[in-house]
């Protein structure tokens, strides 16, 4: 490897002050231990207790959203807040090839078809222009519904994704969706804390999904919650994520399918100590893109990923973005072996087996960009 790279695995060594710097690791403290225990030590540690109310209703306030429904994980918060947005099995819903494999699934769920859309290499996320673009190639109006002209379903919602905390291009998406009659729903499982136009993302769409996986910008273990301005959805949402159970001092009465996808007590004590945090993490990691931003330079045909306009990024990863002719599985294989861990963004959705067959747009830049895209080591740290 030349020397560059080299020089470059060792800034990032001693920035961490570690020979093996893993992407990256939550942060706890004394807050946690704190939270965790009383929640131990008050005997409520699953489905009752004050903790996940306490989380909902922090949360709501953080994200600017009207409700938060805390759920066990951020892929059962994209399926219910796909099911309370209204997609119905054999629906399509337009989404980006280029995400991680939970919002493909999460429609998959539903029996309904995820339809891989390009991303905008600005954002790296769904690009509203190219999906427009789309839409006048393959759809139609049918009684007030946009309709997949090649496969005859109803196309009923659009999933943008924030990739690596970077929000896609709001308004001309939420525009297309007035247009075309499609329901916004976000995929904001890496975005808490960032912002378009000084409105935090996942407060556009109809009903938006987190995640607070112990990889996320926060975590509570394993955790996501559903977010939406809505009341009745998120009455829904909640009785959905919590067996359908009509309420009753006693009886166990049940008028729908539901599931049990309630956030468990003990990680809602976790996560009320981990979101008081976010805005220091947020920082710090602001403060590494700008660090990273000055190593980077003495890389050729490299550079770092950077905030589109409009929007505020809580830089979630950091990514950086190789020039075409650079060998991506070298430097990969390089920076891995020397301890520092580095990880190249999700192969396209399109080209996984369980989604090889479904409906999708040109996807050029995905093509693009899934062999110039590489995630380096991000865990918030004190840099200066
Ligand atoms: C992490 C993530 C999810 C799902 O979260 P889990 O909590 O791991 O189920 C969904 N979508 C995206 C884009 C993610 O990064």
């Amino acid at each position: 490897m030349n020397k560059q790279w080299i020089t470059f695995a060792n800034e990032i060594k001693e920035l961490y002050k570690k020979d093996f710097v893993p992407l990256h690791e939550p942060t706890f403290d004394e807050m946690e231990i704190e939270f965790v225990t009383d929640c131990v030590s008050s005997g409520w540690v699953s489905s009752v207790g004050k903790y996940v109310d306490r989380f909902e209703k922090e949360l709501a306030e953080f994200t600017g959203v009207k409700r938060a429904v805390a759920v066990v994980n951020g892929t059962a918060a994209l399926h219910i807040a796909l099911k309370v947005a209204g997609v119905q099995s054999n629906d399509e819903v337009f989404m980006p090839s280029l995400t991680f494999v939970a919002t493909a699934n999460a429609v998959s769920y539903l029996q309904a078809f995820p339809h891989f859309i390009d991303v905008s290499e600005v954002t790296l996320g769904l690009d509203p222009f190219m999906l427009e673009e789309h839409i006048k190639d393959i759809g139609e109006m049918q009684n007030g519904h946009l309709v997949n002209k090649q496969t005859g379903r109803i196309i009923r919602a659009v999933v943008p994704m924030h990739t690596f905390g970077h929000s896609v291009d709001l308004d001309p998406l939420i525009e297309l969706c007035e247009r075309y009659n499609l329901v916004l729903v976000e995929d904001a499982a890496e975005s808490l804390g960032s912002y378009y136009k000084r409105k935090h993302t996942g407060g556009f769409g109809s009903v938006s999904a987190l995640s607070f996986n112990g990889n996320k910008i926060m975590t509570t273990g394993g955790g996501g919650a559903i977010l939406t301005n809505n009341d009745r959805l998120a009455d829904y949402a909640k009785y959905i994520t919590t067996t359908a159970k009509v309420p009753h001092r006693w009886i166990y009465e049940h008028d729908e399918i539901g599931f049990n996808y309630r956030m468990p007590n003990i990680n809602a004590a976790l996560g009320c100590a981990q979101l008081q945090k976010v805005p220091k993490f947020i920082e710090q990691k602001r403060q590494l893109a700008e660090k990273y931003e000055n190593i980077v330079k003495c890389l050729d045909g490299v550079t770092l990923f950077k905030e589109p306009v409009n929007t505020k990024g809580n830089y979630w990863l950091q990514t950086l973005v190789l020039d075409q002719k650079q060998n991506r599985d070298n430097i990969l294989d390089f920076l891995n072996e020397s301890g520092v861990m580095s990880r190249p963004i999700w192969t396209p959705m399109d080209e996984l087996k369980p989604f090889e067959n479904m409906p999708k747009a040109d996807l050029t830049i995905t093509k693009k960009l899934k062999n110039t895209l590489i995630n380096i080591p991000s865990t918030p740290l004190k840099v200066k």
